[in-house]
């Protein structure tokens, strides 16, 4: 693939919260201008005035942020063709309105809601596909006239020429061919004076370079008519790669049980946004090595070759697998501050990083970061059943020894439980055990020596103390 001057955007319409399915379209957008040190744009379809909302234009900037998503022209960033948000850009789409009118490509339809909902169930019940059967393309100037005079605001269509057949290449799907005559005439300005989506986004496209647009599957039937536009326009194209939808764990439509869940809902509930670029990047798209990656890793290897076509499975599993390797990755003082009050008040402040590299491997959402701070500096320790029983089956006489070899040996840890095994004969588990249940009140949990190291002597003393 050529990577000369690769530009990339997402276009949301800021109608709800980011979820799963639209991240991942911004996601692989933005990897793959990284990936050819291209730029990655952002650009606001907010044309439905009804459904558009500020504040979700506002929850989609932060979430991208917070992903690391970060947009090179667009809001807030600007560039050459601001403004950014459709809603701001009249000016520039009656200037191609023009054009099309003056080239006689468009006609003024007055058909009503009513009348077109009629004709659409006529050629349902005839087992025709439905389609504008061009009402008002045969219009007389006249007819058009006494409409307009009659106060009716008209809507804009564009003629889709007869005959032809639409062809492209699809970076996802490959050859793809539409007869025009199948696409029925379609509207590219509302009666209210606003554009449709179609106008509107290409003709964006085309002024803003984008240079390649990778998008949900449910937009390829769009695909004819923008470029039928588009080449009406003498504008540019992009190159255009349909993206397999993402389905349930069933196969069928994501439920707020599985998948469709928001970015909002998945910070709030701990994912670090690492661990949602490293899942979104192998939903349906294949590495080649399925470890951990760096953001700019997954940008280096991303490549629309290896999209796949078939629909992408969401995996809950899969998500908690890289949430716990972005864990693993990230460094202490940022799982620090990602812990939250709940952990940073248990834990002495001055031990933050000490504790955060203890308990590390047994963490992976900030609940379990404060119930290791509460079960290492909490003050009651109260062992389960199971715990109980080791610790009545180590004996008291376990515990004293355990305390003096402590007491000499602080928290050299070797030498400690060398002297333990000694005086007590005991090995394995049955010596390990004993001293991790007293320590914590629990059977799992972080290495043993990281523990001592990290627990105040004093806790250390007392845990010991109550046992004997
Ligand atoms: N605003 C459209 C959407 O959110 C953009 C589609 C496209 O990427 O072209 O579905």
């Amino acid at each position: 693939m050529s990577t000369e001057n690769i530009k990339t955007r997402f276009a949301p319409s800021p109608t709800g919260l980011l979820h799963l399915g639209n991240v991942r379209t911004a996601l692989f957008n933005a990897l793959l201008a990284r990936r050819c040190s291209g730029r990655f744009l952002l650009r606001i379809e907010d044309t439905d005035r009804e459904r558009s909302r500020p504040e979700y234009v506002e929850a989609l900037r932060e979430d991208l942020r917070w992903l690391g998503l970060d947009w090179q022209e667009g809001p807030e960033v600007g560039g050459p063709q601001a403004p950014y948000a459709q809603s701001e850009r009249s000016t520039v789409y009656a200037r191609f309105y023009q054009r099309l009118e003056a080239a006689g490509r468009v006609y003024p339809c007055f058909c009503t809601p009513g009348e077109l909902a009629l004709s659409r169930k006529a050629q349902l019940t005839a087992g025709r596909p439905p389609r504008y059967t061009g009402t008002c393309a045969r219009l007389s100037e006249a007819e058009r006239r006494a409409r307009l005079e009659r106060g009716i605001s008209p809507t804009l269509r564009f003629h889709v020429p007869a005959g032809r057949t639409v062809e492209f290449t699809d970076l996802v799907r490959g050859a793809q061919r539409f007869a025009s005559d199948d696409i029925g005439d379609f509207v590219i300005r509302r009666a209210d004076g606003t554009p449709q989506f179609f106008f509107a986004n290409a003709v964006d496209d085309a002024l803003m370079a984008i240079t390649h647009v990778l998008r949900g599957e449910d937009h390829l039937a769009n695909t004819p008519r923008q470029l039928l536009l588009l080449e009406a326009l003498e504008l540019p194209a992009p190159r255009y790669g349909h993206l397999a939808l993402i389905v349930g764990p069933d196969g069928g439509p994501l439920s707020k049980r599985a998948g469709d869940l928001s970015v909002r809902e998945l910070r709030a509930g701990g994912y670090l946004p690492e661990a949602l670029l490293n899942y979104l990047a192998r939903l349906g798209h294949a590495y080649e090595r399925d470890v951990w990656m760096e953001p700019d890793e997954l940008a280096e290897n991303f490549s629309p070759e290896h999209l796949g076509r078939a629909p992408a499975r969401y995996d809950e599993a899969q998500l908690l697998h890289w949430q716990g390797e972005a864990v693993q990755h990230a460094p202490s003082e940022r799982l620090w501050a990602w812990a939250g009050t709940a952990a940073q008040q248990r834990a002495p402040a001055g031990l933050s990083e000490a504790f955060i590299e203890t308990v590390r491997p047994n963490i992976r959402f900030p609940a379990d970061v404060a119930f290791w701070a509460e079960r290492l500096f909490g003050e009651d320790l109260t062992p389960g059943a199971e715990g109980e029983a080791v610790l009545a089956q180590a004996g008291r006489a376990f515990f004293g020894h355990a305390l003096v070899a402590y007491d000499r040996h602080g928290v050299a840890y070797q030498p400690l439980v060398a002297e333990l095994r000694q005086q007590t004969g005991l090995k394995g588990k049955s010596l390990f055990m004993p001293l991790r249940v007293a320590l914590t009140g629990e059977t799992h949990g972080p290495e043993l020596a990281r523990l001592l190291a990290l627990l105040p002597p004093e806790t250390v003393r007392r845990r010991l103390q109550t046992r004997c």
